[in-house]
């Protein structure tokens, strides 16, 4: 981030802006939405800012900026769209200590003035460090689209009621009557009697959540998806929206984790699916404490919550405590790599039965049905294959495996450095960590990237 957004304190401050032409009249109608003190240089302005300066909005002053005219000022605008009068201008305005905008010279402002939505006191600032102002502008219109205009009238009022819910005890009592206002009972109300309904219809609320009885906290076994963040559920996140708890592996990326709700306690329980750091009992304990305290908890999972998550031991644990709980699916890791190398898991003719094994297990390297798996056409997704490389394909060498086999290794499925390794079952390297391999990675038996495998078809014809 090359500019950091903040919303700055204005009211009362000084504002000056020198120009009188179309930027400075584009800045200024932005400007005026503020309760800043606005003081305009311009030498010809435009009937809009003489209008403005009529009504006492701003004031103007029909000459060019000296020293000294922008003292105390917050910020300064060189709107002259000239360059010389702009490096001028903005030289008084930061020897006097404002912060400068020269407009539509992103190099010399020390600020830029965001795209805005606004739904005052509710607004949203939309930058892209002059990247692509197209998108901002697209940006600006879905949310435009998304905020009922009544949004800004409900805040205000809900603004100057936040001293009267104090009689709610913090956290989520307080949360659920603002919920239940700002989502369902403010905007009916406005709708059917305008803003004195919504005063009344506010006070009838606050009785009625005072003498609600405290809600049961719950827990949602969530499934993170693979890593980028586009392919959680949109259950997913809502959970995360609504959590007051987040419990993750370290497989979930810090772009899901981003998407709790900001006050919510995150927790991480450190497992990769194997060798935990937190164990699993206290990991069961802690979900339930939770929970008994009333809290929405999610236990959130890389990829999908029932593949290798050790999920059934940590449902038995909240339903033992009589604590409610759901389970939202996520996409496994399996479905993301094949995704990467654009196969299918399953093929008519190849294989109608697709196995997800564990390189490891609680003992160490897993053992399976080898011979099973060294049958020509099987395709598995092997998990936490990484250490167990060597062991896996001696023993599939052993039961027969064709040496040729292909084995692809997707590393960071899905995410922005996700790699690829195709090889076959007699090059595959002893331990894939060793080999480079960092991240999460899985290893797919008899399948190859689609490209790869069209290459080997025409290999083998021309050996044949
Ligand atoms: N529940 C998870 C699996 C947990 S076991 C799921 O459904 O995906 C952890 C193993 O999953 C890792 O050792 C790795 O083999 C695999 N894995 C998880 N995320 C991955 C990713 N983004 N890319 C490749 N493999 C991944």
């Amino acid at each position: 981030m090359k500019h950091f957004p903040i919303f700055l304190a204005v009211e009362g401050r000084r504002i000056v802006l020198s120009g009188g032409g179309d930027a400075a009249l584009a800045k200024l109608r932005l400007l005026l939405k503020t309760e800043a003190h606005l003081t305009v240089f311009a030498t010809a302005p435009a009937p809009e800012i003489e209008g403005w300066a009529a009504d006492n909005r701003l004031r103007l002053v029909r000459r060019a900026m000296v020293p000294g005219d922008t003292l105390c000022a917050t910020l300064f605008y060189a709107a002259d769209e000239d360059q010389t009068e702009d490096a001028r201008t903005s030289q008084i305005a930061r020897a006097d200590g404002a912060l400068v905008n020269i407009v539509d010279n992103l190099a010399d402002s020390q600020f830029i003035t965001p795209a805005i939505v606004d739904r005052d006191p509710v607004t949203v600032a939309i930058g892209t460090e002059g990247a692509a102002p197209v998108l901002a502008r697209a940006i600006k219109a879905e949310i435009e689209a998304r905020l009922p205009v009544t949004l800004g009238a409900l805040a205000r009022i809900g603004k100057a009621f936040r001293k009267a819910v104090v009689v709610l005890p913090m956290g989520r009592r307080r949360r659920d009557f603002w919920a239940d206002y700002y989502f369902q009972t403010g905007p009916r109300a406005l709708d059917q009697g305008g803003e004195d309904h919504v005063k009344d219809v506010l006070q009838r609320l606050l009785r009625k959540h005072e003498n609600t009885v405290v809600r049961q906290g719950r827990v949602a076994f969530v499934g993170a998806g693979p890593g980028d963040p586009e392919l959680l559920t949109l259950k997913a996140r809502n959970a995360l929206d609504g959590a007051d708890v987040v419990i993750h592996d370290r497989l979930v990326t810090s772009e899901i984790l981003e998407l709790a709700r900001r006050e919510a306690i995150l927790i991480d329980a450190g497992k990769e699916g194997f060798g935990p750091s937190m164990s699993q009992s206290d990991i069961n304990a802690l979900i339930v404490e939770h929970a008994r305290n009333g809290a929405h908890v999610v236990r959130l999972k890389g990829g999908d919550p029932t593949v290798f998550g050790r999920l059934d031991e940590e449902i038995d644990a909240v339903s033992e405590a009589g604590i409610d709980w759901h389970v939202v699916p996520g996409i496994t890791a399996a479905s993301a790599s094949v995704a990467a190398i654009g196969q299918s898991l399953t093929k008519r003719g190849r294989n109608g039965a697709v196995r997800f094994v564990t390189g490891h297990d609680m003992k160490g390297f897993a053992d399976h049905d080898w011979r099973t798996l060294a049958r020509p056409g099987e395709v598995a997704a092997i998990y936490m294959g990484k250490k167990s490389a060597r062991f896996i394909q001696g023993r599939l060498i052993m039961h027969g495996a064709d040496r040729t086999t292909p084995v692809t290794v997707i590393e960071n499925a899905s995410r922005p450095d996700q790699r690829v390794l195709s090889t076959t079952l007699d090059r595959l390297p002893a331990d894939l960590a060793e080999a480079g391999l960092t991240g999460p990675a899985l290893t797919f038996l008899g399948l190859a990237p689609r490209a790869a495998e069209a290459a080997l078809v025409q290999s083998k014809q021309e050996l044949a």
